[in-house]
């Protein structure tokens, strides 16, 4: 079965080095990985991964070239970058554009690492943007660990983005909203909303996580795993435990994501 990886992160080597131990501390997690390239291939190899998004995230607006230069050098059957816009970048419409010129397909984003709120008028040029030109938008919803619990990008901004942004295709990261998950049963669960499953089970609990993926359309459910934050393989096996069926796996695990990603069938064979 073809398994892609739709949320996980990894950086330049040299950067890696730095980055890796100061975003541990911030949000008092140990990493799985030492969040290079190498590591993650490495990773999906031991997990018979076809292929993993990775995302970077650009914390401020001069990262935009740095990033979409090192995605280009990155990008493979089997690696399968998204860029990054600030949303302080004077040329929002521009950069997203760009991104999709250069045959990305997606772009990520982070609501508190980024410092917007999912629906102000600031953002609207870059999902304008986004729509236009079809490119999937990745982005972290519900709170983070490592920010005070403000709303940022909770399903009720959610709801609204997509209202005014009917075609975005947009993916709710953590199943929807990281530990707002009351909130996401209220409100996304059931609509035709992609979602990713990456860091989620362990925080909503396996009960109710089957719960709330058997209400989704299968079409709208992908695997991640936000590696090197998660283990690739034990987020397999827990996704696995959760006894969804052998045609909602199929969708979730890699069919859904190739349909998005339009992934050609190297990716199929680890
Ligand atoms: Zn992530």
């Amino acid at each position: 079965m073809l398994i892609v990886d739709f949320h996980a992160h990894a950086f330049p080597d040299a950067i890696a080095e730095r980055a890796m131990p100061a975003l541990e501390a911030e949000g008092d997690i140990a990493a799985v990985l030492d969040g290079k390239v190498s590591s993650l291939l490495s990773s999906m190899d031991a997990a018979g991964i076809g292929a993993s998004v990775v995302a970077s995230i650009a914390t401020r607006p001069s990262q935009f070239e740095p990033i979409l230069r090192w995605s280009a050098e990155i990008a493979s059957e089997r690696v399968i970058p998204f860029p990054s816009v600030h949303p302080d970048d004077p040329q929002l419409a521009a950069r997203v554009h760009a991104i999709r010129d250069a045959g990305f397909k997606g772009v990520k984003l982070h609501p508190y690492y980024q410092d917007f709120d999912l629906d102000e008028a600031r953002m609207r040029p870059l999902f304008a943007a986004a729509q236009d030109c079809g490119l999937l938008v990745l982005c972290h919803t519900g709170f983070d660990l490592a920010f005070p619990r403000v709303r940022r990008a909770d399903p009720l901004r959610v709801l609204r983005l997509l209202d005014a942004f009917p075609d975005l295709r947009f993916v709710a990261s953590h199943l929807g909203a990281w530990e707002d998950w009351d909130e996401v049963e209220r409100h996304l669960a059931g609509r035709p909303i992609l979602m990713d499953l990456s860091f989620a089970i362990g925080g909503i609990g396996p009960a109710r996580a089957r719960e709330l993926i058997l209400r989704h359309p299968p079409e709208y459910m992908l695997f991640g795993t936000d590696s090197p934050w998660a283990g690739q393989r034990e987020t397999i096996e827990e996704v696995r435990r959760l006894g969804l069926g052998a045609e909602r796996e199929r969708l979730l695990f890699g069919a859904n994501a190739a349909r998005l990603l339009e992934l050609g069938s190297a990716a199929a064979v680890p």
